[in-house]
Order: C-alpha cells, then sequence, then structure tokens
C-alpha cells in the first residue's frame, strides 16, 4: 500500500515543482503538442483541453491528446514535458507500435476481467470450487499482463518525447535533466502499481496451491 502512495507523492513533488518554472522558449502545452505533432506530420490528430489535475492523457479512439487546463494553457517546463509525452503515444498509435498494439488488443479483455475476477474468486473460496477460483485468477492475470505491457508503453513514450522536446528545439539543453525527472516520477506510478498487481496475484496463486493442497 506504501509503495504505490509514495510513488504517488513523488510525481505529485516533481510536478509541483516543474510546473511553476517557466521553460525557457516558453510554449504552452498546446503548442508543445501541435508543434511536435506537426513535425512528426501527425496534423490530424487533435490537441483539447480536459478539466482536471494530471488528467493529461491521448485518446486512441478519437485520435486527441487532451492536457489538463494547466499544462494547456501553461508554459511551465513541466507542462511541457507532459505534453510531449502524451503525444508520443499519438506518434506510438501512428507508427503501430508493437506493446501499444498489444495493449490494445488487451484492453476489453483486462477490463472486463479484472472486474469480474474477484467475484469468481469470491465465489471459489466461498463454495470450495476450485474451478471457480481457477478461472478468477486467470482473468486477474490478464488485467496483470496488461499492467505489465503498460511500462513499455510509458517508458517508450518518455523516450520519444524527450528526444522530440530537444529535436524540435522546445527545451534548452539544461531543461534536459529536469524535464526528465518529470517524467521518470510519473513512471514510477505505473512501476508501483504494477508490483502492487503482481504481489497480489502471487499471493492468490501461492492460496490457490494451497487451497488444492487442502483437499487431499
Ligand atoms: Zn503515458
Amino acid at each position: 500500500m506504501a509503495i504505490p502512495l509514495l510513488a504517488q507523492m513523488k510525481v505529485k513533488g516533481a510536478y509541483a515543482k516543474y510546473s511553476k518554472i517557466e521553460s525557457q522558449y516558453g510554449y504552452t502545452g498546446y503548442e508543445v503538442a501541435r508543434k511536435i505533432l506537426d513535425n512528426s506530420g501527425l496534423y490530424q490528430v487533435k490537441v483539447e483541453e480536459t478539466p482536471g489535475s494530471l488528467s493529461d492523457h491521448y485518446d486512441p479512439r478519437t485520435r486527441t491528446v487532451r492536457l489538463s487546463t494547466n499544462n494547456y494553457y501553461g508554459k511551465s517546463l513541466a507542462g511541457a514535458a507532459v505534453a510531449a509525452h502524451e503525444v508520443g503515444h499519438a506518434v506510438q498509435h501512428d507508427r503501430k507500435y508493437a506493446f501499444l498494439s498489444f495493449r490494445h488488443l488487451l484492453f476489453p479483455v483486462a477490463n472486463f476481467g479484472s472486474s469480474l475476477s474477484w467475484i469468481f474468486i469470491m465465489i471459489g473460496l466461498f463454495t470450495q470450487a476450485t474451478g471457480l477460483f481457477a478461472i478468477g485468477i486467470a482473468l486477474l492475470a490478464v488485467g496483470v499482463l496488461f499492467q505489465i505491457v503498460t511500462l513499455p508503453v510509458e517508458f517508450n513514450a518518455s523516450t520519444r518525447a524527450m528526444a522530440m522536446l530537444t529535436n524540435y528545439n522546445i527545451i534548452t539543453t539544461e531543461e534536459v535533466k529536469p524535464s526528465k525527472k518529470v517524467l521518470q516520477a510519473a513512471a514510477l506510478t505505473y512501476v508501483a502499481a504494477t508490483l502492487v498487481a503482481v504481489a497480489e496475484l502471487v499471493r492468490l496463486v501461492l492460496m490457490f496451491t494451497g487451497f488444492g493442497n487442502s483437499d487431499d
């Protein structure tokens, strides 16, 4: 429980610090996203504002990069890094980056599976039905696999973001390190969430093997 909480705090910390520092070239998040998209030939990808804090994301269905209000209008270094990262996902989508395609393929099963898995696990446990328990674990495993596949997708989007920020002269060389810090902190939340999910799965598998043994 403490790991994701600490990761969340680290993201908020790095983001809070660099969201107060304006980037030297002074582009807004919108301008950063538009500039990188246009330079990558992705003129059809839209950039929109979305309410909330750290609600920034790329929507593959509508091919839209959505930036939170502060990042959309603001000229901060953190906002530029986040905008470039989200555009990184749009570029992955366009270039058919394998891990992203695999993630999209898993999404419906993982989404449906993780909500149903606990029902199977609970009923399996209460009725001592090994088969139902096993189905529950299998469904949960798909959800965990989805989280694991998310990791290379996130790291790759950040690597692309850093390259594009420097190649298209959006940040200066001194700004590379702090931008990286913001993106690394954000990646840490995904790593933490995945570690927790894997630990939970292992715990259930161990419970399952113990469960089977008790029948003998
Ligand atoms: Zn991302």
